[in-house]
């Protein structure tokens, strides 16, 4: 494995909302093989934008990029990079003793580091977040399903020379443990509302007017005419979309023929 091409999919696959900042497809050395995870704060009060820009250009203490991942206070991640960034040293203890930043992904969330409370948003999302990278499906098809040992936070990772995260490392941890148990749980046979992964809301100018679009190519495999719907009503493309997350994302009406196009080739 390089690059980490398949940091947005996974991520979104969770119900997450994830932003591509652009050039992360390029952005970082290509001498990379994640192995694990190392879960940062920014230890800072910027805005989004100001936090993204340090990942981006660097601090006085580390050369950019800083780190593959970004979480803001919303929830909502963003993908700053796809290879090796520098946002650890090599590890002295805890999960990833041994370890430096070619065998780790980074994850930046935003906050002060000095008691600032993580609102529930946030935590719940960097869980959720944590937890789909460690279960990533990758190309082959073959389940990774990295366990929680495969997670440090800053402060194991470097102890006496990092504090980050302020939250448990150990109730995170459980709490990733526990997403992972029930996304163990089969995904149900009959077509339809009870579990969706991977669906995609795009928005489509049509005539001058929105379409709303909804993909999910899981439901292709089993029934082709499930794998997209077009609503006219916002409320209703979002009402059956936020079943597990959305990306409110625009296409182009030939774009959009083409994802189409894809659904009737699998049928054939
Ligand atoms: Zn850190």
């Amino acid at each position: 494995m390089a690059r980490a091409l398949w940091l947005p999919a996974v991520l979104r696959s969770a119900g997450l909302t994830v932003h591509e900042q652009p050039g992360w497809r390029d952005r970082g050395s290509s001498s990379f093989d994640p192995y694990g995870i190392i879960v940062h704060a920014t230890a800072g009060r910027l805005s989004i934008e100001s936090d993204i820009r340090v990942l981006l250009q660097g601090s006085t203490t580390a050369p950019p990029p800083i780190a593959q991942l970004f979480l803001a206070r919303t929830g909502e991640w963003w993908v700053i990079a796809s290879g090796r960034c520098n946002h650890a040293r090599t590890g002295r203890a805890g999960n990833m003793a041994g370890f430096g930043n070619s065998g780790l992904i980074g994850i930046e969330a935003a906050n002060d580091n000095r008691g600032e409370p993580w609102p529930d948003v946030q935590y719940r999302s960097y869980v959720r977040g944590v937890a789909a990278i460690c279960d990533y499906v990758d190309a082959g098809a073959s389940k990774r399903r990295w366990s929680t040992n495969r997670i440090s936070g800053h402060k194991e990772h470097q102890p006496g020379e990092k504090t980050d995260p302020t939250f448990s490392m150990g109730q995170f941890r459980a709490d990733v443990a526990a997403v992972l148990a029930g996304d163990s749980t089969p995904i149900p046979s009959t077509p339809g509302r009870k579990r969706h992964t991977m669906e995609y809301l795009w928005v489509i100018l049509r005539s001058g007017k929105p379409v709303w679009a909804v993909e999910r190519p899981h439901l292709r495999l089993s029934d082709p005419a499930m794998g997209w719907e077009e609503f006219t009503d916002e409320g209703q493309a979002k009402g059956i979309a936020t079943l597990n997350g959305y990306s409110n994302q625009f296409l182009t009406e030939t774009q959009w023929a083409a994802r189409k196009a894809a659904y009737q080739t699998a049928a054939a």
